[in-house]
């Protein structure tokens, strides 16, 4: 008997979610409603969404999609929610606790809402931007500049290689100088301009850990909505090019590397809800295969 191979797509089912821009028709009462504050969205206090009619009748609304069919719109609180119900929460919070799709919606709301706040002007001849209407984008009246939001592209990498005989095969594992200092993650950076993803891993694996990999891997994707607005982090796969090397950190951007045998990983492991984590369970399960 062998176990199936673990999909990404299965362990973070986005069906029911879909992204869209449409404002060709007003929010309804029912509608779902995603009020950013800062960096926090503010939820029912169950955690579910709140609703259109919840808010006040004047407020600017950001298209967002539909969640199971039903319309979601965002808008930026920038000033106090007292008044509201609810309560404010970060994202990751958030998306350890409550289902897919809406975690997702939940991550573009606060990316979309983000970038909104932070590009009201152009660039170019300081006007005020303009919504593009049925896109996520913006114009300058003045000047025409066009500025579609534009994700920023990540990797991340599970690099194996076998083991003591006798023993599992082998993950590498590191920690960060900065962030949750104490988790164990995979390699990960963000893909320069002009690189594509394999490149940018075998770059951020040299430059972080000082490793040549090969059997590079495409595993899936996610959106990402802690580092920022606009995060897409690419998950990979790969073999370590020479089984007896050992990592060397950068000590900048990480503190210790370690291989791990597959049946005796840290405990320490980045979040349910991550697709690092999808990646190194993903990896044990194929290791038993
Ligand atoms: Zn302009």
């Amino acid at each position: 008997m062998t176990d199936p191979p673990t999909e990404p797509t299965s362990a973070a089912p986005s069906g029911g979610f879909l992204p869209w821009a449409d404002r060709s028709r007003p929010p309804g009462p029912g509608d779902l409603a995603l009020p950013v504050t800062g960096a926090k969205l503010l939820t029912g206090v169950d955690g579910q969404p709140l609703r259109v009619a919840d808010l006040p009748a004047d407020t600017d609304w950001v298209p967002l999609g539909t969640l199971d069919g039903v319309p979601a719109w965002g808008t930026d609180l920038t000033t106090t929610v007292d008044g509201l119900p609810g309560r404010a929460r970060g994202w990751a919070s958030l998306a350890a606790e409550v289902p897919e799709p809406y975690a997702t919606l939940a991550g573009r709301a606060l990316a979309v809402l983000t970038w909104r706040r932070t590009h009201r002007w152009c660039g170019a001849c300081r006007a005020e931007l303009t919504d593009q209407p049925g896109e996520t984008a913006r114009r300058c009246p003045d000047c025409g500049l066009y500025v579609p939001m534009q994700l920023s592209a990540a990797v991340l990498v599970a690099i194996t290689r076998p083991g003591p005989p006798g023993h599992a095969d082998e993950l590498l594992l590191v920690r960060h100088a900065t962030g949750p200092t104490g988790l164990w993650a995979l390699v990960a950076g963000f893909v320069e301009a002009g690189e594509t993803l394999e490149a940018a891993v075998h770059r951020e694996v040299g430059e972080e850990v000082g490793l040549p990999v090969d059997g590079l891997a495409y595993f899936g994707s996610q959106p990402w909505a802690i580092s920022g607005p606009g995060v897409l982090l690419a998950g990979f796969t790969a073999r370590a090019a020479d089984p007896r090397a050992e990592p060397v950190v950068d000590g900048r951007e990480l503190t210790s590397a370690q291989w791990f045998g597959l049946d005796a990983l840290p405990a320490q492991l980045p979040p349910a809800y991550s697709i690092s984590r999808w990646l190194i369970d993903a990896t044990v399960t194929g290791a038993r295969r």
